[in-house]
């Protein structure tokens, strides 16, 4: 799996650096104009200061020129030339100073007061040190008036004081204009101005023209001309604010210039410029109480006039601050906006993609969990598909879970996935399944051929045992006993022989056909092998019910069949067992069997029932067998030998080995007795390895010992049963390897019935002979093997039987000639058993037969009493033919 990219983005970053760019940008753009505002603001606060301390300074300059006035009056009431020069005679100025002169003293105090306060008021203002200079000059205009100065130099200094307040306030509202003040500013600062310069000559004009008439001629020459400057510039300052001014300066001054105490101060100083008339008592008291009332107006006006010309040159700032406050208020909500949105987007569309991407790669590392589906429309499609292909995913998987789990019935294995990996899929799974339906088909297939015979589909034996098991466990719960025919088929190796294999399976087709349906539905017809087969009646009722049944089998087996254009004839003999109490599956057969065996040697075509008598000799068999074993183990069994001879030569080329049973208490018992028990179980086979391994054993220590016995050939007889065996080949193999005998001096003798009934044995002896060893068919003309039969079977040499060589009749004797004949035609040797009388050796050597075996030449005998007979042969008749 590929790591993610280091370098890449997540869409978290992405959309922080998409909100974070403009935001920075606006903020960046927030602080310039900020910094801008506040130097408009910073500007404004400049001016407006330098516009207020104009007016403060203003103030103090109108109220120190008023404070000339009293001053003068005070003179004129102390002063008798001054009061003369005024044309007032003394005792009249006493009356009035009587009269007037506290109220001087109070109109100059309050003056004083006034400017003291003006004065104050400049703390903390740029004018404040300029007006607290013209205060302490003041002060000492004040004590020099008080103490009877020159009047004259204290109006001057006050003159002089005034002048420099009045270039003061003019350098203030210079200061303000500096500040680049905006229209409104700009006009409220003019109109301040004029005011100022007409407030200036105003305030002047009265004192002027007191100075004018009151002070010594010299001065008031001066101060005359002084006065008409003042009366002029007065009026053209008013002149000009009415005509220039703003509406309000306009009218606030009309309002304070245009009174009562205006028109007075206006109508005095009118005559007095134009015609210089003398100046009365009265009209002087007049003037200057009008001229206070008329500058107390003005000044008011001015101040009006001043307050908005501070107003208008500080309004920038409060409007700048404003603006910052606003466009700070705008700033915040867009931050504030931003975050939220940045939360929503964060909210929505981020955080579900996250969990999206995060739910793609756990079903990536294949952990199939539920997909939750959140976010935008295109978020949410996306965890649409994922979800359904983890469905489909879940589906795939729970189909392959009930596959692995056995489960390929379910519904659930049988439904069609989504999508065309989806289609692969479970294509792949119906697929397995149906591999999986044909693997049990043909486990199913060979489970019933393991347990079914191929030829007649009936159970085998291994089946037939286990349903013999089954019903007997069946009974034992039920207490009813399980009946159990042993039907043995007669004549059905004619058939076979005369019709051929093809048409002997075909016959016990049709015989097991007809049992089945003889039997009742619950009973089953098994095939032990061969021609032998079982019916399990379960349950039994009685022996008749189980007789008749068996007497109705063998109506059933006995009537004709058809093979082909033939009619083929067999019938059946039939032994009956009922199960007892501890009866076993192999006991009730055994019992079967020996009932069938007897009813094969009482005439075949017969039913017998398993009784008494044959428990005896079935268990003296069992004895018999028990014994053997041990026999067998102990040593008791000891092999005889018979010698052959070469009935050409008359000598003894070989031996065959003959089993004995050294039974203690029963002395040598003969094979006749015990072989057959043997051949009943595996015992015959074990038998038979000891018989190969004693004689082979004997052949060598014969070699070794030398003489006459040495380099014999011998015959071991081998049962049907070992033949049938698969080990015959290792026991053979094993018996020759030990001894170290050449196969070719081993003959294996095999009774004629059991090559015919064994189906295998033809195989085994292909096999046997390959190995080296030679092969005899035992006893031959007691089966039904023809003649025509013999160049086909893997056999070497032909042992005729002892009946053929003891019956007498010349028929006999022509059909021992014509068995010898055939042999030699098909390149086999013929060996001829029995024979006890001269005459039947000399009809033997007539018909050519190689070897002869026989009392008459010697008895079977232990190996140490073994003597090599020979017999002198006489040369054949020239009739009889040579071989
Ligand atoms: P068989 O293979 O046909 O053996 C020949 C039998 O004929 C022997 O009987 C032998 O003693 C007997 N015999 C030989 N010459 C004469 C004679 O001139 N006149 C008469 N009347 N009998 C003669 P035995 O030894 O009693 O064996 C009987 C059968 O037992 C054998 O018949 C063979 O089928 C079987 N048998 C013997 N030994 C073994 C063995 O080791 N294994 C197996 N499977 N069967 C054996
Ligand atoms: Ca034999
Ligand atoms: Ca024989």
């Amino acid at each position: 799996m590929r790591p993610p990219s280091r370098r890449s983005l997540t869409l978290q970053r992405s959309l922080m650096a998409l909100v974070l760019v403009p935001v920075l940008g606006l903020v960046s753009v927030v602080g310039v104009v900020v910094d801008q505002r506040r130097d408009v603001s910073v500007a404004a606060e400049s001016a407006a200061v330098q516009v207020r301390a104009a007016v403060l300074l203003d103030t103090v300059r109108g109220s120190v020129a008023q404070e000339v006035v009293p001053v003068l009056a005070q003179s004129v009431l102390s002063e008798p030339t001054t009061a003369s020069a005024l044309g007032l005679d003394a005792s009249s100025i006493a009356g009035i100073a009587a009269l007037a002169g506290p109220a001087i003293t109070q109109q100059l105090h309050s003056v004083q007061t006034a400017t003291d306060e003006a004065v104050t008021a400049t703390t903390g203002t740029p004018a404040a040190a300029e007006a607290t200079a013209a205060a302490r000059t003041v002060a000492a205009l004040r004590k020099s008036a008080t103490t009877g100065g020159d009047a004259t130099a204290t109006f001057d200094s006050y003159r002089q004081v005034v002048a420099d307040l009045t270039g003061q306030v003019d350098a203030h509202l210079d200061a303000a204009r500096d500040q680049s003040l905006d229209g409104p500013g700009a006009r409220a600062v003019a109109d301040l101005d004029r005011a100022q310069e007409a407030t200036t000559y105003a305030s002047l004009e009265v004192p002027l023209y007191l100075g004018s008439v009151s002070l010594d001629p010299a001065t008031a020459a001066d101060a005359r001309s002084s006065f008409l400057q003042a009366w002029g510039g007065y009026r053209a300052a008013d002149a000009d604010l009415t005509a220039h001014g703003s509406a309000d300066a306009v009218t606030g001054w009309r309002t304070a210039t245009t009174g009562d105490a205006g028109k007075q101060v206006d109508e005095i100083t009118n005559a007095a410029a134009l015609s210089g008339t003398a100046l009365s008592l009265p009209q002087f008291f007049t003037l200057t109480t009008a001229n206070t009332a008329r500058n107390a107006a003005i000044r008011g006006a001015v101040v009006e006039i001043g307050d908005r010309a501070v107003a208008a040159t500080s309004r920038p700032a409060r409007r700048a601050a404003e603006d910052l406050r606003h466009l700070l208020l705008a700033a915040l909500v867009l931050l504030v906006v931003t975050a939220s949105v940045m939360v929503v987007v964060h909210r929505f569309i981020a955080r579900p993609l996250h969990r999206l991407a995060a739910q793609a790669e756990a079903v990536r590392d294949g952990e199939l969990l539920d997909v939750a589906e959140g976010g935008p429309r295109e978020v949410r499609t996306v965890a649409r598909g994922l979800a359904a292909t983890v469905a489909s995913l879940r589906r795939v998987r729970a189909q392959a879970q009930a596959v692995a789990d056995g489960e390929i019935t379910s519904d659930l294995v049988r439904e069609p996935l989504a999508g065309s990996l989806g289609a692969v899929v479970h294509a792949s799974i119906t697929q397995m399944i149906s591999a999986i339906h044909e693997r049990e088909r043909l486990q199913a297939s060979m489970a019933h051929q393991a347990s079914h015979d191929a030829l007649t589909e009936l159970p085998n034996r291994a089946e037939a045992l286990v349903l013999i098991e089954r019903a007997l466990h069946r009974s034992a719960r039920h207490d009813q006993p399980v009946g159990l025919l042993f039907v043995d088929l007669d004549h059905f190796k004619q058939v076979n022989d005369s019709y051929g294999h093809a048409a002997g399976d075909e016959l016990l087709r049709v015989v097991s056909a007809r049992m089945e349906a003889t039997v009742r539905g619950g009973d089953a017809v098994c095939r032990l092998g061969g021609d032998e087969f079982v019916v399990v009646v379960e349950p039994a009722e009685d022996h008749r019910q189980l007789v008749e049944l068996g007497e109705r089998l063998i109506a059933a087996v006995s009537a004709p069949v058809l093979l082909g254009d033939r009619t083929a004839r067999v019938g059946a003999s039939i032994g009956v067992a009922v199960s007892g109490a501890q009866t076993s599956s192999e006991r009730l057969l055994q019992e079967a069997d020996a009932a069938a065996y007897r009813a094969k040697g009482s005439g075949r075509g017969v039913v017998e029932v398993f009784d008494d008598e044959l428990r005896r000799e079935l268990s003296a068999q069992a004895e018999t067998e028990e014994a053997l074993r041990e026999a067998l183990l102990g040593g008791e069994l000891v092999l005889h030998y018979q010698p052959v001879l070469d009935l050409a030569t008359g000598g003894t080329a070989g031996v065959e080995a003959l089993v004995r049973w050294n039974r203690p208490g029963h002395g040598l018992v003969p094979p006749d007795e015990f072989i057959p028990t043997a051949e009943r179980s595996d015992l015959i086979c074990d038998i038979g390895r000891w018989a190969l391994g004693r004689a082979l054993d004997q052949l060598t220590w014969w070699d070794t010992a030398g003489g006459e016995l040495a380099g014999l050939t011998v015959a071991v007889n081998i049962s049907g049963r070992h033949l049938a065996a698969r080990y015959l080949l290792d026991d053979v193999a094993d018996a020759l390897a030990r001894s170290g005998i050449d196969p070719s001096r081993l003959t294996l003798e095999i009774t004629e019935t059991v090559l015919v009934d064994e189906p295998t044995a033809l195989d085994q002896l292909t096999a046997l002979r390959q190995f080296g060893v030679r092969i005899a068919i035992d006893d031959f003309g007691t089966g039904y093997t023809s003649i025509g039969q013999l160049p086909r079977l893997p056999v070497d040499v032909l042992k005729i039987d002892r009946s053929f060589v003891s019956t007498p009749g010349e028929g006999h004797a022509d059909l021992v000639r014509l068995v010898i004949s055939a042999a030699h035609s098909f390149h086999l040797g013929v060996v001829a058993e029995g024979i006890e009388e001269d005459g039947q050796l000399q009809s033997l050597i007539d018909a050519s037969c190689d070897s002869g075996q026989g009392f008459l030449f010697a008895r079977p005998v232990d190996a140490a009493d073994l003597a090599l007979p020979r017999r002198e042969v006489s040369p054949s008749p020239p009739f009889a033919g040579a071989r």
